[in-house]
């Protein structure tokens, strides 16, 4: 059985869903590999990489597709690619589910589309194939490298005989993956960091990175959907937006640097910095919209673009920082699959071993499987 890796557009894409090291895996389940030509080229893969792997190049999309069963790619196929799937082929990717408009087309091909994001992140079993989590983790890291590498004041505190530099002040809006991965970054580089969330279960774990938590008042009603909602974001009151938006204005004011990462599977992200509140902040501090892809937590963030406000506050459209970290980030995106494609293959019996693991290869989809059935997004034409 076949398992083909399709080239992101590298315009916009430098990770590659499937790593030499990952071929290495997939050979060892008994699978084949083909790869298209260059599209490991912008994580630092080269195809020469590829074939020491075991894996074969293709020179076209086209090409990858027709011969495999299994077709990995990062994102969404382009519709170019998706002419080429037929009856019972297996798409596996972060096809952003939600906004995707191709779905009806990968459907009328009969293929199965699984979205890596729609895991079901609780399931203990499902949490080395956590893509969110992989990405998220990098991209928190990386925001507070390139928040650094605008802002023209250092990050720690120094003495020096020609004066004393403060920290830099830091404030992090949205403790997910990301946020907490950023407050650990941000305090390395010796910064002091307040850090906020809808989430009353994030104070402890940004206490326990040393961060400052930015208390929003919380009504005993939105306290129980707190609860009920298991974690996860909840839909905010009126009057709690009023209170966030009032705790974020006065902890702006004084901020260097503010990374905002949240995000509402589905729905647009929340707006939780307003013009008035820009407006008020410091010339030379420094906004990462980390969220600036999905309609973006900063008023007037642009996705992949860094502006200027007129009183020369900077904000960064971080829309996909993840790519920036190509290398690592494919790395883990490739584990995460491959432990993904384990779960679609039947198990092997006790006496099989590698030499023959080809030959017992079998596909076992079921949708009844609680992760299987929670990422197919297409299936049965349906
Ligand atoms: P995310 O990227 O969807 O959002 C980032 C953060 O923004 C979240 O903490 C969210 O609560 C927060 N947020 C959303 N709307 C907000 C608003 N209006 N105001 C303030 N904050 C807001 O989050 P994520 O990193 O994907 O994590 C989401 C949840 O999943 C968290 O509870 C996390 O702990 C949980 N999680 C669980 C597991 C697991 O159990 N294995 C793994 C990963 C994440």
């Amino acid at each position: 059985m076949k398992i083909g890796v399709i080239s992101a557009d590298i315009a916009s894409e430098s990770r590659v869903a499937i790593t030499p090291d990952a071929v290495k895996k997939l050979r060892k389940l008994g699978f084949e590999v083909v790869i298209q030509s260059g599209a490991g080229q912008a994580a630092y893969y080269a195809d020469e990489m590829y074939q020491a792997a075991g894996a074969e190049i293709a020179s076209s999309s086209a090409e990858v597709i027709t011969q495999s069963r299994i077709i990995t790619t990062v994102n969404d196929l382009p519709a170019a690619a998706i002419e080429h799937l037929t009856t019972g082929q297996i798409v596996v990717g972060m096809l952003d589910p939600y906004r995707n408009t191709q779905l009806d087309a990968y459907a009328a091909k009969g293929a199965t589309a699984f979205a890596m994001e729609l895991l079901p992140r609780t399931l203990s079993r499902a949490q080395n194939m956590d893509v969110l989590s992989s990405q998220a983790n990098l991209a928190g890291y990386k925001a507070v490298l390139l928040a650094a590498n605008e802002y023209s004041r250092p990050f720690p505190m120094f003495m020096t005989s020609a004066g004393t530099v403060k920290p830099a002040k830091v404030v992090i809006l949205g403790v997910g993956v990301a946020g907490l991965q950023a407050i650990a970054t941000a305090k390395r580089l010796g910064a002091v960091v307040e850090a906020s969330d809808l989430r009353p279960a994030a104070k402890e774990q940004v206490e326990s990175l040393g961060g400052k938590w930015l208390d929003v008042p919380m009504s005993e009603e939105e306290a129980q959907k707190a609860k009920a909602t298991g974690g996860y974001a909840w839909t905010p009151s009126e009057q709690y937006i009023k209170d966030q938006a009032a705790v974020v204005d006065k902890a702006l004011s004084n901020a260097d640097i503010v990374i905002t990462t949240a995000q509402i599977p589905g729905r647009n992200a929340p707006r939780l910095v307003h013009g008035a509140t820009l407006a008020k902040m410091k010339a030379g501090s420094v906004l990462i919209d980390m969220a600036a892809g999905t309609g973006g937590n900063v008023e007037g963030s642009v996705p992949n673009e860094t502006i200027t406000t007129d009183n020369g506050v900077r904000i960064v459209g971080a829309a996909n920082i993840p790519s920036m970290l190509a290398a690592q980030s494919s790395d883990l995106y490739a584990n995460n699959l491959v432990n993904f494609i384990t779960t679609l293959i039947a198990p092997a019996g006790d006496d099989a071993s590698a030499s023959d693991a080809s030959a017992n290869l079998a596909l076992n989809l079921d949708m009844e499987d609680e992760i299987q059935g929670a990422l197919a997004v297409t299936h049965d034409s349906q």
